[in-house]
């Protein structure tokens, strides 16, 4: 009797352990929006989520807004289900109830991703461009904040007039790691290249950025502000965590779509993106990270395994 009391007890702790065990390794709940963009939109919310699906740490569900001009009243977003939101979104304002939806899930702790032009988006919603910290065009100017660059080891704002937001021609550029501790970049190399892309710059906005995570410099030559750009940084909203990432140029097709192919552009998503969620990374520097002198691609948006390399 005693030996069987003390059976179904251990099939119960069995049971229970493995419920643990399995939710520790659930996927992370992602909501991505997406639907308008002054960019290729189909191309970039796909391979964003592939890019997060294929790395099985993600489930990702979208939200898809009607087209530009149509009545936005109807696109109404319930964001509370969700660990992460992922924002590929840039044109016709949100109703009330979408945007305090939104603002309500960071203010209590919920994870985003700000990724390219996202941060163009939403010029006269306060609370949007603080969570973003920095944005460009659609009028930006000294009113919106001002401009954040890094100089003598540090983040300088500078609030000279001008306009907010431009990028030179696109090109292959480095990545400079500013916080090698950060459990985004912690373990990546501290510099390393990036595949052909728009660079970012004279970025302005409320600028409260809690950590720069990495930066690039925009040359003159390219038609860039001669700067060294923020384009990879952090930002604390309320109990929410913020990755803002500027690369990422959708292409013309998920095959010809080189900067979001990118395996820098790919790993630091899902790492930032883990983070957002979870304040963790969990996720091992992978072997095809590219180097300050060789750039590398993924171009089916997962991990290019070693064929010779037998498992
Ligand atoms: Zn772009």
């Amino acid at each position: 009797m005693k030996y069987q009391i003390l059976k179904k007890l251990s099939i119960i702790l069995t049971a229970f352990l493995f419920i643990c065990s399995a939710s520790a390794h659930k996927p992370i709940k992602t909501l991505l929006v997406t639907g308008q963009n002054n960019h290729n939109w189909q191309v970039s919310h796909e391979a964003l989520k592939q890019t997060l699906e294929n790395s099985g740490l993600f489930t990702v569900d979208l939200a898809v807004s009607l087209e530009q001009g149509k009545d936005m009243t109807k696109f109404t977003v319930d964001f509370t289900p969700y660990e992460l939101v992922v924002l590929d979104y840039n044109e016709d304002a949100w109703p009330e109830e979408t945007k305090n939806g939104f603002v309500n899930y960071v203010k209590n702790g919920g994870g985003v991703v700000v990724y390219h032009a996202a941060n163009n988006s939403f010029l006269d919603w306060k609370e949007y461009n603080e969570i973003c910290a920095l944005g460009g065009w659609e009028g930006r100017n000294e009113k919106s904040g001002p401009y954040a660059y890094w100089k003598d080891g540090k983040l300088q704002k500078d609030d000279s007039p001008g306009i907010g937001g431009s990028h030179g021609e696109q090109h292959v550029y480095i990545l400079n790691s500013r916080a090698e501790d950060h459990p985004v970049s912690d373990g990546l190399p501290n510099t390393w290249l990036h595949v052909i892309d728009e660079l970012y710059d004279r970025m302005r906005g409320p600028a409260h950025i809690e950590e720069v995570l990495f930066t690039a410099h925009s040359d003159v030559e390219s038609g860039g502000s001669g700067r060294e750009e923020p384009l990879m940084f952090t930002v604390t909203y309320g109990d929410g965590r913020i990755f803002h990432t500027m690369l990422g140029h959708a292409g013309e097709s998920l095959k010809d779509n080189p900067a979001m192919q990118c395996t820098g552009f790919q790993v630091t998503l899902l790492r930032g993106a883990e983070w957002a969620a979870t304040g963790d990374v969990t996720q091992k520097v992978p072997a095809d990270f590219p180097s300050s002198s060789k750039f590398s691609m993924r171009p089916q948006y997962k991990e290019v395994k070693d064929k010779k390399k037998k498992k």
